[in-house]
């Protein structure tokens, strides 16, 4: 049995270690330097490109371990598993159970514009999502991501940071910035969920980016699980 995992979250590398030399750990080669050095790194070349990939490295079962907001490579995942037969099951944390005081929002067009003029916005969508809140010079934001902008952020402050956060570390951010607004996208998990409680607690205005819709898979929400369903497989050439 040869899986190949598609990564670039936490719970694709706690899957690949667990799995060890019967996974191929696959990233989009956007981070400089992954915790876990990946088996291969960068696109396949579309849905047609990563069912090639797999036919070619003789791969059984796909997992898609990427991040809720990583739409592209789901779909392209789907669609590479219903044209080669394998077997895809998706890993995806849980979103964040929904604050009826949260501003919800579909995309990251409507959050920028959702800002009024003069807030100052903890900005957590990641380096790569930037580009729409370029354009609102009239808000300044503290900008966290783990990797570099690859064009100019935002105007305000840059951070670079890799997640977990704490509670206490989240509020003295927040408050030494004179924070009014967090903008995040609903991507769950305990490493970065302490800033919602921390803008709660400071009474900062949440507005968050509802998850993209992805095609119909067979869907776990834990490492375990995913490890179980691999064990189900075994029978399955
Ligand atoms: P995306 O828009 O869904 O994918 C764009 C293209 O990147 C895909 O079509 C594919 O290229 C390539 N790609 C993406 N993930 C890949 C993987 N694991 N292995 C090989 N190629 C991959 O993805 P994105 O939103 O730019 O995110 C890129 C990566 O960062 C993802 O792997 C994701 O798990 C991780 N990430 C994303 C976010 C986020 O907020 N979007 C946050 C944290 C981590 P080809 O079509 O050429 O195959």
């Amino acid at each position: 049995m040869k899986l190949l995992i598609l990564g670039g979250t936490l719970e694709a590398r706690r899957l690949a270690e667990a799995l060890g030399d019967r996974a191929v750990l696959s990233l989009a080669g956007s981070t400089k330097a992954p915790v876990l050095t990946p088996h291969r790194c960068g696109g396949f070349g579309g849905a047609e490109g990563l069912a090639q990939y797999m036919q070619r490295e003789n791969i059984t079962a796909l997992i898609d371990a990427t991040h809720p907001f990583a739409a592209q490579i789901s779909h392209n995942a789907a669609r590479a598993a219903a044209q080669t037969g394998l077997s895809l099951l998706r890993l995806s944390r849980p979103a964040w159970p929904l604050d009826p005081a949260w501003q919800m929002v579909d995309n990251l067009v409507l959050a920028a514009a959702a800002l009024p003029t003069r807030a100052r916005v903890l900005l957590t969508v990641g380096s790569r999502s930037l580009q729409p809140f370029i354009p609102r010079a009239d808000v300044w934001f503290l900008t966290r991501s783990i990797e570099p902008a690859t064009r100019n952020p935002p105007q305000g402050l840059s951070l670079l940071q890799r997640p977990p956060f704490s509670l206490a570390d989240e509020i003295s951010l927040m408050q030494d910035h004179k924070i009014s607004h967090l903008v995040s996208k609903n991507s769950g998990g305990r490493a970065t969920g302490a800033k919602l409680e921390a803008a709660k607690t400071l009474g900062i205005q949440i507005i968050m980016v509802n998850r993209p819709q992805l095609p119909a898979a067979l869907e776990v929400a834990t490492v375990a699980q995913a490890l179980n369903w691999v064990e189900s497989q075994k029978g399955n050439p």
